[in-house]
């Protein structure tokens, strides 16, 4: 390992991280081969080739370790299990399958976390709860193929509890405190085939209804906050022996102690940013961390920058050619679009990101971090239709 020579990397599933890929995978020389369901999905477009098949087929993942020659994730819901005979034969999977193993399910992550003595909030299964000392409000999460808050619930009360287990029909969750957070932060973090990690500038991050509407970079967070945080991602990044890029959600309560909300094992929303604001992309970094390269630099390339998601506000099937020129008409934004064809509320369809140069600099942290939530509300305020 190590040694081997990469000109093709395979990438499971077809999303806007994958598509995002394609840029700094040009500029490395890279091909990307692509396994994803469907034709109309964002990496089709930049992919060398596409296996078009479920994220969780192990035998169309068979088929793309034929055509490449190191396998990444864009999405970790994967059938395990079936991938492991792969590995086994010798298919290299970056990260590895073992190390993804305690962290698909939300349950065994958060179990794997505490174990290894990272702060995270309490929490339990429903079967022990009533042993144990929880009171409302509490949140509920489906173990499994959660995301962007599906399968999250904020619970108030023990009536509101057994009608949202009953409705889960018998799907496995997991129940934990909720925390009256101050604010939410993130941070992404890679490490390399030789054990070298480098972590990110950590965000904070706005997700009112579990979504995330707007990451800013910097998180105006002192010092030690940002140090304990590049702390506990190389401690988790090195203790899993992780070759790869994580994003790391994290919650800062107002009593200043930092909790571990979640793990993506993989490039995140979070992270977005880093396309146009830092030295490296969270992508690039993913590719040369999987491909074996000696990984970039994570600083920023401004004073700071903040990411809004636009997010879709209806079901449709638009392209909203018009809002996006309307975005693209002021210079300093910088407009992806993802090219999803299928719209609903919630659903992430592109984003913006700004950044504030460095002529800003004498900006105190407080104002810049005022700029930068104007900044948020003016590209909303173009997006979201009054
Ligand atoms: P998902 O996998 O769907 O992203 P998360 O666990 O990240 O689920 O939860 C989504 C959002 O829900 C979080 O970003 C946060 O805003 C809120 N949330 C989750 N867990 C808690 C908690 N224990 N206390 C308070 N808010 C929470």
């Amino acid at each position: 390992m190590g040694q081997m020579t990469v000109k093709r990397v395979g990438v499971i599933g077809g999303g806007q991280l994958a598509w995002m890929m394609a840029g700094a995978a040009q500029r490395l020389g890279f091909d990307l081969v692509i396994q994803t369901p469907q034709k109309g999905d964002p990496a089709v477009s930049i992919a060398t080739e596409v296996i078009f098949a479920p994220i969780e087929d192990a035998a169309a993942t068979a088929q793309l370790s034929a055509c490449c020659d190191v396998i990444t994730f864009e999405n970790e819901f994967i059938d395990l299990e079936a991938l492991k005979p792969l590995e086994t034969k010798g298919v290299c999977f970056r990260p590895s399958l073992g190390v993804l193993t305690p962290l698909l399910d939300k349950y065994q992550q958060r179990s794997y976390l505490q174990q290894i003595g990272l702060p995270v909030p309490k929490f339990t299964t429903l079967e022990t709860l009533s042993s144990l000392d929880f009171s409302f409000p509490m949140v509920l999460k489906v173990r499994r193929h959660g995301y962007d808050g599906q399968g999250t619930f904020i619970i108030q009360t023990s009536q509101e509890l057994e009608a949202t287990a009953k409705s889960l029909n018998g799907v496995e969750v997991m129940v934990e405190e909720f925390v009256p957070f101050e604010r939410e932060l993130a941070v992404m973090a890679a490490r390399s085939v030789t054990g070298e990690v480098v972590v990110y500038p950590v965000v904070e991050t706005y997700q009112p209804d579990q979504v995330c509407r707007w990451a800013i970079a910097p998180g105006d967070i002192s010092t030690e906050i940002q140090a304990e945080i590049e702390q506990i991602a190389t401690h988790l990044l090195t203790q899993l022996g992780v070759v790869g890029i994580f994003g790391i959600e994290l919650f800062l309560t107002p009593q200043g102690q930092v909790l571990v909300n979640e793990i993506a094992p993989r490039t995140h929303n979070s992270g977005h940013y880093t396309l146009d604001a830092c030295e490296t992309s969270q992508f690039e970094m993913q590719l040369r961390a999987v491909a074996g390269l000696p990984l970039g630099s994570t600083q920023l390339n401004c004073l700071g920058a903040v990411m809004v998601n636009l997010l879709g506000y209806e079901y449709s099937q638009q392209d909203y050619l018009e809002k996006r020129q309307k975005l693209s008409e002021i210079p300093s934004f910088h407009v992806h679009w993802y090219g999803k064809t299928d719209v609903r509320p919630g659903r992430k369809l592109g984003h913006v990101t700004v950044l504030l140069e460095e002529t800003e600099a004498i900006l105190s942290p407080k104002i810049r971090q005022q700029q930068l939530l104007e900044i948020a509300q003016q590209v909303e305020s173009i997006w979201y239709p009054s």
